[in-house]
């Protein structure tokens, strides 16, 4: 009998990934989110449209004792939607009760491996103030200190897996992502990542023009390209691993150089300007000693393989967007594409 998962976030960038990984591992897939994916076709056997804050929707589609679960639904987003503060009761309320319900839910159905999907966002803000010297390392998460409620929250929840760990004799693996990045993922409206922005307004630029980037673009960050993601989700899901642990690029550049790197790619010599914008913190790059150390395995690929494969897509998405012929990237459908199967509860 096929071994069965379920995916909550299903429909967002890295779950709809995910499915598509487990689909061609053999997998019986579920999926549940509040809505299907946005760039192409979901694969899940079962794709269930769920509001999952609220509890009797969790025991619906738990209905069953998963070999695996990956809890990736949460409210979140670029810095444009974290770090404004606007929407810290949001973030706070909505991805706590999806956890606290999601978790409660395997409990019941006595399920022994869920994955969760913490964040970078969790490290104390005061060791990411010099751009040159972040310091992500696991163990330094504590006496916490994050820069936004996003991370409090992701905090929070690391916390209650890996409680149901100790009272409830579960193997509940955290991980702590590191700016993902790839095809497929979110590209406008407010919560696209750094990488996916430049690319947007890069694409979108004549030879000539100026792009505007938020701060002085000195900020650092490395970003871990979506399919090295994946692999280290499934190496760490299934391992005994029972801390969290990074899962990022340990491959650094500046924001400025981020800019460079796909203008390269593009072929496109623009201005940039500067301006006044969110940023987060100064500087962050994933520690990668414990991941290598604990699984045999760190992320390799260089920063400029991903955006190789990304700057593309979003190029063809920026130029259907305005209705012109963009270059073909191939194996991307049509936006707002059509699903075939799936279902909604508790609407
Ligand atoms: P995403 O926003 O694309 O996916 C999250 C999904 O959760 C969305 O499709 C959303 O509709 C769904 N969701 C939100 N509220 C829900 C609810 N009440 N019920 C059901 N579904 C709901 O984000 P992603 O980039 O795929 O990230 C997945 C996970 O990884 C998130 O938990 C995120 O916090 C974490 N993470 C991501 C990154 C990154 O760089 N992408 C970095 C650190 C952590």
């Amino acid at each position: 009998m096929a071994r069965t998962a379920l995916i909550c976030g299903a429909g967002g960038f890295i779950g709809s990934h995910l499915v598509k990984r487990l689909k061609r591992e053999g997998f019986w897939v579920r999926g549940v989110d509040l809505k299907f994916p946005e760039f192409s076709e979901t694969e899940a056997d079962d794709f269930v449209i769920a509001d999952l804050r609220d509890q009797k929707n969790c025991s619906a589609v738990i209905d069953r004792r998963f070999d695996e679960v990956y809890q990736l639904a949460a409210d979140m987003g670029g810095a444009g939607y974290i770090f404004t503060g606007e929407h810290d009761a949001a973030i706070m309320h909505n991805s706590a009760s999806i956890n606290l319900n999601v978790l409660e839910g395997c409990k019941n159905r006595a399920i022994k491996h869920v994955f969760y999907s913490s964040s970078a966002c969790i490290y104390p803000a005061h060791n990411q103030t010099d751009p040159n010297d972040p310091f992500t390392r696991e163990d330094s998460a504590y006496p916490a200190n994050p820069d936004s409620d996003y991370g409090w929250e992701k905090l929070f929840s690391e916390r209650l897996y890996l409680s149901y760990n100790r009272n409830y004799g579960m193997q509940c693996r955290v991980a702590r992502y590191h700016n993902i990045f790839g095809p497929e993922g979110t590209w406008t409206g407010g919560r696209e990542k750094a990488p996916a922005a430049i690319c947007r307004k890069i694409a979108a630029a004549a030879d000539g023009d100026a792009i505007e980037v938020w701060g002085d673009g000195l900020q650092t960050r490395s970003f871990l390209y979506i399919d090295e993601c994946i692999d280290g989700t499934l190496r760490l899901a299934r391992s005994t691993v029972n801390v969290p642990v990074n899962i990022g690029s340990d491959e650094m550049v500046s924001i400025n150089e981020l800019v460079s790197m796909v203008m390269a790619l593009a072929g496109k010599q623009l201005e940039v300007r500067h301006i006044p914008g969110p940023m987060g913190v100064r500087g962050r790059t994933s520690h990668n000693e414990l991941i290598a150390k604990l699984l045999g395995w760190r992320p390799s690929a260089p920063l400029m393989q991903g955006l190789q494969e990304t700057y593309p897509w979003i190029e063809s998405q920026v130029m259907r967007s305005r209705g012109s012929n963009a270059r073909p990237y191939v194996g991307t459908a049509p936006r707002a594409v059509a699903q075939s199967h799936g279902h909604q509860i508790g609407a």
